[in-house]
């Protein structure tokens, strides 16, 4: 713990030229050969704090003792069945996550874009089951990521991802990130469904503002058209509740989640109301991997971690302890910290036009943490549920070198 602030760690350089990898990603050149709660090792012996999670999927960090267990438990019984048979952990884990999130069915896949995709056939399905076949259109928010396949890019708010992919499905349509009036004046007979991320990762860390998911959900009834959360990356308790609309006191008809579920095992799930669900029936949709008894068996492990008495209520008091620091910081440089945004452990600090976010990534990363770069030259922070206290300073300290470096 003494190298935090030495800056012999790897820089990010091109990607390696003779590798096979197709080259979809700008990666940093460092490999990890460990992992241990919050940090990663590399292969060089470096430590580092990891504010990222891989993308806000280490939900319990690295090496955790019970997820260890539960999956070499599960790998010397059975691995894969497929979904032509029951599989007992799948319905374990559907049973909790229906009474979690007090809707009733779920439909497991293997990914966040698989999820948002499953999603939205959902919804189409069920407004064609009861009569409305032309309600088809799905609302989608300025800013909205909602993952890389053909249809999802095209709810995706980013032109720049759908480049030289065209043709795009049609039926999605954008609407101001945050405006019920925009959303109302969109909203008629060919809405199926909105479908909003209750706080924007990939968009800023963003936060929908006071008042909104429960207009959303009261112009979404009024108009006969179902309400989609797109929790992939803000559920699993990442903003502070296990779902992240339980904190503005609405339930939506539809949830997409993916990342934190598995805790580092690929694993998606939609969950529906029963009504909407009873539109699925067998042959409508399926996944040959999805559910399999591995990926319930690390999903179980996150959703008994996270539903023990306490355990998101302390995760509350280590955001809070997080976000006091960072808006400390913001008060201490305001000429390079224009907002601090998010929710829970999934915060967002937006630069200054003057700092660039991509260049502080790589300076924490020269220091020994990991962060992840967001749209609106924000900065992501995205640290496994168990980060500690000490942690989180040391964190808030690095960022507090890496801006006056
Ligand atoms: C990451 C993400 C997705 C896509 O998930 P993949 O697992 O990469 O397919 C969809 N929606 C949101 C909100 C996400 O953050």
């Amino acid at each position: 713990m003494t190298s935090h602030f030495s800056k012999t760690h790897g820089t990010a350089t091109d990607y390696a030229a003779d590798s096979a990898v197709m080259k979809t990603y700008g990666r940093a050149e460092i490999a990890f050969v460990k992992g241990e709660g919050c940090w990663l090792v590399s292969e060089k012996g470096d430590r580092y704090l990891d504010c990222a999670s891989g993308i806000a999927v280490n939900t319990l960090g690295h090496s955790h003792p019970a997820l260890i267990e539960a999956l070499r438990d599960q790998a010397g019984k059975v691995w894969h069945t497929s979904n032509l048979f029951r599989i007992p952990g799948q319905e374990r884990v559907a049973k909790k996550l229906a009474s979690l999130s007090g809707l009733d069915q779920v439909f497991f896949c293997n990914s966040g874009v698989e999820a948002t995709e499953a999603a939205v056939k959902i919804a189409r399905r069920a407004s064609h089951e009861r009569g409305e076949p032309n309600r088809m259109t799905v609302l989608c928010a300025s800013g909205a990521f909602h993952g890389r396949t053909l249809g999802m890019l095209a709810a995706t708010d980013k032109p720049a991802f759908r480049k030289g992919f065209g043709p795009m499905p049609d039926g999605f349509e954008h609407v101001a990130f945050g405006n019920l009036n925009a959303l109302r004046d969109a909203l008629g007979p060919h809405v199926a469904a909105v479908m909003i991320e209750p706080v924007q990762g990939e968009g800023g860390a963003r936060h929908v503002p006071e008042g909104y998911m429960e207009g959303v959900r009261a112009a979404a009834d009024e108009f006969g058209a179902l309400v989609i959360a797109d929790e992939v990356q803000a559920g699993i308790g990442r903003t502070g509740t296990l779902f992240s609309f339980e904190s503005y006191g609405v339930t939506p008809d539809i949830i997409a989640l993916a990342k934190g579920l598995g805790g580092g095992f690929p694993v998606g799930a939609v969950i529906a109301s029963k009504t909407v669900g009873d539109a699925m029936t067998p042959g409508t949709h399926g996944s040959t991997f999805g559910g399999n008894p591995l990926a319930m068996a690390a999903a179980e492990v996150i959703l008994e971690t996270l539903s023990e008495p306490g355990f998101m209520a302390d995760v509350r008091r280590r955001a809070d302890l997080l976000e006091k620091g960072l808006l400390a910081l913001a008060s201490q440089h305001p000429d390079k910290i224009a907002e601090v945004r998010g929710r829970g452990f999934l915060r967002g600090v937006r630069l200054d036009e003057s700092c660039e976010v991509g260049s502080l990534v790589v300076a924490l990363r020269e220091r020994g943490m990991l962060s992840v770069p967001a749209a609106d030259n924000t900065l992501r922070l995205l640290p496994p549920l168990v980060i500690s206290d000490e942690e989180i300073l040391i964190a808030i300290d690095h960022l507090a070198q890496a801006l006056v470096d």
